[in-house]
């Protein structure tokens, strides 16, 4: 293919015709040839935007250094080292550089996962390769690609409009307007703006309506998108409100401390007239002992360790505050269609104006046969036409693989109607080109139809038109009877066919005709409004998903009501509800019904409807709105265009991974990879489960600051020697919070998990009772560690001993006490909470071994001034550890006992 076209010679595409932009780019109406386009992929690269510029490893590092508390902690090391304190100098300093080192792995933990689901969220584009349809990784698009959008599509790459019908292109990624422009192929001035440019569809933008088809010119980099450097936010940084307002709730702590020390400084000095060296070890001892230095970055790593397992299990989340939000969904609303059904769809059954016909078989193998009343019948021209309206007026393509397997490319509802046909025994590419294709309109959930127009080579045209029947039946005045003539329509006795099929749980569709004009190249909508003649009715089934109707039983369980909003007949939706637990017992609401009614009414009546049938998008949006109303949280499913405003209203909407389109998934917050409800369930749990961990380690990691801030301020305030020095502070820190409290960040989801009733929205984190474990836990370790000090120093034991009895206290109540954190309220006296987490154990023998060599290796002893212990002082220190075991299950004890929980939660 002679010269290389040009990615964006002069960067005026929309000044050129079609066809030129087609010729410059070497291309044509068919596209280009799959050789073509990988030798273009060579030679242009990927599809992709650079990514954004990251900070390099060094910057990162370095990075982690600008912390307030890290700032504090500095000048605390700058100050001992004037006053010549060199060891708790060092050892300030080795604290600092642990945290900004495990910092700076948790960031890049953090963010790998974060890439990890960048990744999957990556679109996918529908082009024209030789003649044929494809759908392809976005990125694998080149120059010369046609490719072909539909409505809900995220333009791929920067397109020359080469064909559109009734195209509106939302530009506000571009333009910053978020009206929709609509496009034509006529080409513009060359010095045209960007938002007039009608005849270019830019990479970035998305599809309100309509159909098109272009011809890429720029992709990658060389876009409009890549040359503003706008970079797509695909998934949000990395915080949600929880872990915003522990990061102000640690940085108000720190100023609060900070003004207290310096209280305690100049009081310590003018008032008991104490020396300012002495006195400044002890302040930074209790600086050291109050901050929680490792708390925002921990919670960071729950966070994206939760979400990283959520994409595991093919729940994407886009926006991370929403899995706080997923734990507190009191209302799913769900699509039916894929979600809670399995989208594998088999006709079973076809009415006619005569007879009624069973079809054999399932799935897309076009393997059955047709029953009448139990008898076999062969195909005869009745059922022959009823397969090529059936088959003609489809855009699925099935396929046979390699080892004989049927693949549909396409809806399933019409992959369904392509295996009817095929097992009529017609020809299906024969017919094609008997009778091509001139026009179509597409289906949408808004019309509920699909039409096509043909003409044969004698230029006879002839229009099929299929959808649901309550539609359809509008649409038609005739019906075609056995022998070929057309009859009058009985409207009744469709209909009674339809609730027929419909109570069988059938999905169902209507089938009809009608000719059209030679000359007629087009099909608008008023082409097809009257003058039909129906053919038939078919039933469709699809099956539930086994493991929705188990994910159904489970959020009623977990107190989270479960409906269903589908744009199917009302009949076989109550009919499939109930197969799934679904409205069992209560009637179903159409779409119709509901906009009868007002606001306060549907407000009234929603917590006894289940089922919402033949619902549009916007009613999805006045539902959400209602429920909202009502004090609901509520996640939302959608897939369409049209679903996007519900799916932002909602608490937490939910997307569609696969059969969604770009507009619902950017408008969600959480993406399924698999469409299927169960992961939304699951996703529920999960949500419940990283809340629950981030409030587990909150609830583990601060009393230890405040138990050893207990013990500093005892010390202060009754003048007697410090028994921890601040080196040694600083060492309990590094050890309990950075290697025993990462052991939550695996913990398992607790058992009960799914049987609580949602938490409250607005619940706040610290709450009364948090505050009160907070404090008992400390006192316990306060109490341990001052008392076994104390003890020591009455035995007349030398002071070095007695602190490092005050160290092995603390840190031995923390070990005790990470058991007891695996469960806020439940017992942990059973094996499964003992041993169930090896990271807990893990951390514990890390932990103890940290401890011997803190007390028995001679550098360590030379840097923290320990000494080795006698096993008796190790049994006072694991008696310490165990009493406050006790002490802490006992209270949770009382708590389920006296039904407490239930508030205190
Ligand atoms: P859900 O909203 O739960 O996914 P659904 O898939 O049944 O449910 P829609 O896709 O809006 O909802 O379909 C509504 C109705 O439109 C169907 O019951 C069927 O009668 C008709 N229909 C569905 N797909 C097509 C299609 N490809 N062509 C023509 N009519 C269709």
């Amino acid at each position: 293919m002679g010269n290389p076209p040009s990615q964006h010679s002069d960067h005026t595409w929309h000044g050129l015709t079609a066809q030129q932009a087609l010729e410059e780019q070497r291309s044509s109406a068919s596209g280009l040839s799959q050789e073509e386009a990988e030798q273009r992929l060579q030679r242009y690269g990927a599809n992709r935007l650079p990514p954004p510029q990251r900070r390099g490893p060094l910057l990162r590092l370095l990075y982690q250094f600008h912390n307030v508390l890290l700032y504090m902690m500095l000048v605390a090391a700058l100050i001992t080292a004037l006053l010549g304190h060199w060891v708790d100098t060092s050892v300030i300093l080795a604290a600092v550089l642990i945290n900004v080192i495990i910092g700076f792995i948790q960031e890049g933990k953090a963010e790998n996962a974060l890439d990890a689901i960048r990744s999957m969220l990556s679109p996918h584009a529908m082009v024209l390769r030789g003649g044929e349809r494809h759908e392809i990784d976005a990125e694998r698009l080149v120059p010369g690609d046609i490719v072909l959008l539909v409505s809900g599509d995220k333009v791929p790459a920067d397109l020359r409009l080469v064909s559109v019908k009734n195209l509106l292109v939302e530009e506000a990624a571009l333009t910053g307007e978020s009206v929709p422009v609509e496009k034509s192929v006529a080409h513009c001035n060359a010095d045209a703006a960007l938002g007039d440019r009608r005849c270019m569809a830019y990479s970035g933008t998305l599809v309100s309506s309509g159909q098109a088809s272009g011809v890429v010119v720029a992709s990658g980099a060389d876009t409009e998108l890549g040359r503003i450097g706008a970079m797509l936010q695909q998934v949000q940084a990395l915080s949600t409100p929880l872990l915003r307002q522990i990061e102000q709730f640690s940085r108000w702590l720190a100023v609060i401390i900070l003004i207290l020390a310096l209280a305690t400084f100049i009081l310590g000095i003018l008032w008991h007239g104490q020396n300012p060296g002495e006195m400044f070890m002890m302040v930074v001892a209790l600086t050291a002992s109050a901050i929680p230095e490792g708390l925002p970055a921990i919670m960071t790593v729950i966070l994206a360790l939760g979400v990283q397992r959520m994409a595991g299990h093919n729940a994407i989340v886009r926006r991370l505050p929403a899995v706080e939000t997923l734990g507190s969904v009191t209302v799913i609303c769900s699509d039916k269609t894929g979600t809670l059904t399995r989208n594998e769809m088999t006709v079973q059954r076809v009415v006619s104006a005569s007879r009624i016909l069973d079809v054999s078989g399932v799935g897309y193998a076009p393997e059955g046969a047709f029953h009448q009343d139990g008898k076999l019948l062969e195909p005869d021209t009745e059922l022959l036409e009823i397969a090529r309206a059936a088959q003609l007026c489809n855009d699925a393509r099935l396929q046979q693989d390699a080892a004989g397997h049927w693949q549909l490319h396409g809806d399933p509802t019409e992959g369904a109607l392509l295996t009817l046909a095929l097992k009529s025994g017609l020809d299906i590419q024969s017919l094609r080109t008997q009778l091509p294709r001139s026009d179509a309109i597409p289906f949408e959930s808004e019309h509920r139809f699909m039409a096509t127009l043909h003409h044969d080579h004698t230029g006879h045209g002839l229009v099929y038109l299929k959808g649901a029947p309550e539609r359809v039946l509008e649409m038609c005045a005739s019906q075609r009877s056995a022998d070929g003539a057309n009859k009058v329509l009985d409207a009744d006795y469709w209909r009674r066919q339809a609730t027929d099929l419909a109570a069988r749980g059938l999905r169902l569709l209507a089938l009809a005709s009608k000719t059209a004009p030679t000359e007629q190249r087009n099909l608008s909508f008023d082409d097809v409004e009257s003058g039909l003649t129906l053919l038939a009715l078919v039933g469709i089934i699809d099956p539930p998903r086994e493991e929705a109707i188990a994910a159904v039983a489970e959020c009623q369980r977990a107190g989270i009501r479960v409906k269903m909003i589908t744009g199917d007949h009302a009949e076989t939706a109550r009919a499939i509800g109930a197969q799934l637990g679904i409205g069992v017992g209560l009637p179903a609401m159409t779409g119709a019904e509901l906009e009868l009614l007002d606001d306060r009414r549907l407000r009234e009546v929603l917590p006894g409807v289940e089922v919402f049938a033949r619902a549009s998008p916007e009613h999805k949006l006045r539902l959400v709105q209602a429920m909202q109303d009502s004090g609901e949280v509520v996640a939302m499913t959608g897939d369409g265009v049209n679903d996007a405003p519900a799916l932002k209203r909602a608490d937490v909407g939910v997307a569609m991974g696969n059969k969604g389109t770009e507009a619902a998934k950017e408008a969600a917050e959480v993406v399924l990879a698999d469409d299927n409800f169960a992961t939304i369930a699951g996703a529920v749990r999960e949500g419940r489960a990283i809340y629950d961990n981030l409030k587990k380690f909150i609830l583990f990691s601060l009393p230890t600051n405040g138990g050893q801030s207990l013990i500093v301020i005892f010390a202060i305030l009754f003048q007697v020697v410090l028994p921890l020095t601040p080196a040694q502070v600083l060492w309990i820190n590094m050890v309990t919070s950075s290697t025993l409290g990462l052991a939550l960040a695996f913990e398992p989801s607790e058992r009960g998990l799914m049987q609580r009733a949602p938490r409250a929205p607005n619940e706040p984190l610290l709450s009364g009772f948090f505050v009160w474990r907070v404090v008992m836990v400390s006192v316990l370790i306060a109490g341990a560690g001052i008392g076994l000090f104390l003890w020591e120093l009455k035995l007349g034991n030398s002071l070095e001993s007695a602190r490092t009895i005050a160290v092995n206290a603390v840190v031995m109540c923390e070990i005790f006490y990470l058991f007891n954190s695996r469960s806020i309220f439940g017992s942990v006296l059973n094996r499964e909470a003992l041993l169930g987490n090896r990271a807990v154990l893990v951390t514990i023998a890390i932990c103890l071994v940290l401890q011997l060599l803190f007390t028995y290796a001679p550098p360590l002893q030379g840097v923290f001034g320990s000494v080795g212990l006698s096993l008796e002082e190790w049994l006072r220190v694991l008696l310490a550890g165990l009493t406050l075991f006790a002490v802490a299950e006992l209270e949770k004890w009382v708590v389920r006992r006296f039904g407490l929980h239930a508030q205190a939660a």
